[in-house]
């Protein structure tokens, strides 16, 4: 990619795909991860339709947090239009076990079936997206069957790159944080990670206590749609140190593409890590 190559400095972007999850990582050699692919039905953002934009024809990586379609929606045009290199995906759930719980919850969607086509082919290979992106990359997750449920399977991703410490935690549940949190190279994630991206769209049942007593972020990202359930309004505020972000003159300790849209994450040489909303960016980082 060229958008951002000159700055020499990586850009993280959380995109607004109401109730899904879609981020692009565009590292400083202008290498392109993405991590999950939703989309929004409301805008018509597509990132498929975002990177064809911008002149790239090839993703570094794909991360897919975890089986499920407002994670993994785009999914069938992006590998229609993209070389993807790699993807990386919870290496212990069979095919098989996929395709029945999604039976059972109405039927795979278009992206989930892709997702799975790609398990045969891709080697899930990390130092890889690692070396691609320039970035220390960790992934976590648990195993089935110990677990059957799709979200408590999710891949936990810890990226670190200069003083940037992010993670993007999929749909991952009370549970499976839990079983998670017995590892002490997860809690040793959890105590570097200064960007918190709130688990299952920062729904009720993503949000454990625990991880609190190891993550000290200074601020949280959620990804959803408008509030129409109670189990959105967790405070994940008490949380977070907070972080000046754009032009908002008092520091903030939760971001939400709702109320935000696009937040772009990224560090200029000899500059402190940036958090900007879209409607302050200026158009320069549109
Ligand atoms: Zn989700």
């Amino acid at each position: 990619m060229e958008r951002f190559s000159e700055d020499k400095t990586m850009v993280i972007t959380v995109f607004d795909v109401q109730h899904g999850f879609c981020a692009l990582v565009e590292a400083d050699n202008g290498n392109a991860l993405l991590v999950d692919c939703g989309h929004s039905v409301k805008s018509g953002f597509r990132p498929s339709r975002f990177l064809g934009a911008s002149g790239c024809n090839r993703i570094e990586g794909l991360i897919l947090t975890h089986f499920d379609e407002d994670h993994a929606s785009d999914l069938p045009n992006l590998r229609r239009r993209f070389k993807i290199d790699a993807f990386l995906y919870n290496p212990t759930i069979p095919e098989t076990h996929i395709i029945k719980t999604k039976q059972e919850a109405g039927g795979v969607g278009n992206g989930t079936r892709e997702a799975i086509s790609m398990m045969t082919t891709y080697a899930n290979d990390q130092s890889e997206v690692s070396s691609a992106m320039g970035a220390e990359i960790h992934l976590f997750y648990n195993s089935y069957p110990s677990f059957q449920d799709l979200n408590d399977l999710s891949l936990v991703t810890f990226l670190h790159y200069k003083d940037i410490h992010i993670i993007f935690p999929g749909d991952l549940q009370e549970a499976g944080w839990k079983a998670l949190l017995r590892r002490r190279e997860f809690q040793e994630e959890l105590e570097r990670t200064k960007i918190f991206v709130a688990s299952h769209h920062g729904r009720a049942n993503g949000y454990c206590a625990e991880v609190f007593s190891y993550c000290h972020p200074e601020v949280v990202i959620i990804s959803d749609k408008q509030i129409v359930h109670e189990t959105q309004c967790i405070d994940y505020g008490k949380h977070a140190s907070g972080i000046n972000c754009g032009s908002d003159k008092d520091p903030r300790k939760v971001l939400t593409t709702r109320k935000d849209g696009r937040i772009y994450i990224y560090q200029r040489p000899g500059k402190q890590v940036s958090i900007v909303p879209y409607s302050d960016s200026g158009g320069l980082l549109a």
